[in-house]
């Protein structure tokens, strides 16, 4: 079934909810949510709380996750802090999860939600559009995973979900940043075998299988990924780290610059295979169950939660490139 729960399109808490998972999974724990102040990381924040866990929002817009917290805090009775970072600033992370520390005693969940993009060409990008983008969804994940590493994980474990999202997996226009600095976070298992195989298993003989197998083994050895180097080096350290790629998602700041100002993106969502936009609810419980005990043999993993559209989203480039015509390059 694919019914999705109530949400709300602004950034405000929900105004009922239905609990599936129990309300008691999070009870106690604490999560440090960067990105927490709207959007998709919002709706993870009151689902968490929702479920008995405390929270830090932190983003850099101090009055926005302040805003952001009072509304946390009256829906749900948990408590929730509000604290101002910049992922690109080593500093201010240190400073902030030092003060999530002295009020809360423990960090026990790290969602990395923070990230900035817009529609843009390759060639109209500038050098410096390039290196914010790289320098927030990447080196930010990498600098608040680090600094919540030495702080606090590396001696009591934790979970770490990095948002990621699909865009690399089959090339988007006007996403070379965003695509390139989400896949350096978390890179698709298998859907390279589809590339490679287009017409299935029945193609090959047993022995043709074998011999793919050099293929399969050095794609999967080009996942330079951060989710799967962190969750091998801090398995040991009782630390789960996985992925969560969100698809087109209503309701959120992504979806008002992105999504709505392509060619026929209503069309896209209505042939995917759920046929409709996700919600932030439904991306805020895919998060509890990769936080939860529920999830405690899951690492080094990406989830997609998307209705399935990057199988079936059209990614007609010349029309999302604005020329009418194309002539196919001769082979
Ligand atoms: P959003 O509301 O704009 O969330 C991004 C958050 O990141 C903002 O709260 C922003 O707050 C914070 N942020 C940006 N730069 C920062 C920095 N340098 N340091 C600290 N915080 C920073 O957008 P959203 O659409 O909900 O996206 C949330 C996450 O889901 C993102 O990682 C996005 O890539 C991913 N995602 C979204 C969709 C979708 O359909 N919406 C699809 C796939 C993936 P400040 O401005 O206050 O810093």
């Amino acid at each position: 079934m694919s019914h999705p729960p109530p949400d709300v399109s602004t950034d405000d808490c929900l105004r009922s909810y239905s609990y599936l998972f129990c309300p008691d999974i999070l009870r106690d724990k604490v999560a440090f949510i960067t990105g927490g102040g709207s959007g998709i990381g919002f709706r993870i924040a009151e689902i968490f709380m929702r479920h008995g866990c405390h929270t830090v929002i932190a983003s850099r817009n101090q009055e926005k996750v302040s805003d952001a917290a009072k509304k946390l805090v009256a829906a749900t009775g948990q408590q929730c802090l509000a604290l101002s970072l910049d992922v690109r600033e080593p500093q201010t992370i240190t400073a902030a999860i030092d003060k999530a520390l002295k009020k809360f005693g423990k960090i026990d969940i790290l969602i990395n939600g923070a990230a900035g993009n817009f529609l843009c060409a390759a060639s109209s990008l500038s050098f410096n559009a390039y290196k914010t983008v790289i320098d927030i969804d990447t080196i930010g994940t990498f600098n608040v995973s680090k600094i919540m590493f030495e702080k606090y994980f590396q001696d009591h474990g934790g979970v770490i979900i990095n948002i990621t999202a699909t865009l690399d997996y089959r090339g988007q226009v006007f996403q070379v940043h965003a695509g390139t600095a989400k896949a350096a976070v978390a890179v698709v298992e298998d859907r390279y075998y589809k590339y490679y195989h287009p017409h299935g298993t029945n193609e090959g003989t047993e022995s043709g299988r074998l011999s793919d197998l050099p293929i399969l083994l050095q794609l999967r050895s080009i996942k330079d990924a951060m989710t799967r180097h962190l969750a091998v080096e801090w398995g040991h350290n009782n630390i789960r780290v996985n992925s969560l790629a969100p698809g087109p998602i209503s309701g959120t700041e992504g979806m008002r610059r992105l999504g709505v100002h392509q060619p026929n993106w209503d069309r896209n969502v209505l042939r995917s295979p759920l046929q409709r936009l996700g919600n932030k609810t439904e991306i805020a419980h895919a998060a509890l169950f990769l936080a939860s005990p529920l999830a405690s043999y899951v690492t080094g993993t990406v989830l997609v939660v998307d209705g399935g559209s990057w199988l079936t989203n059209a990614n007609d480039y010349m029309k999302l490139l604005g020329i009418d015509t194309y002539y196919p390059s001769k082979l």
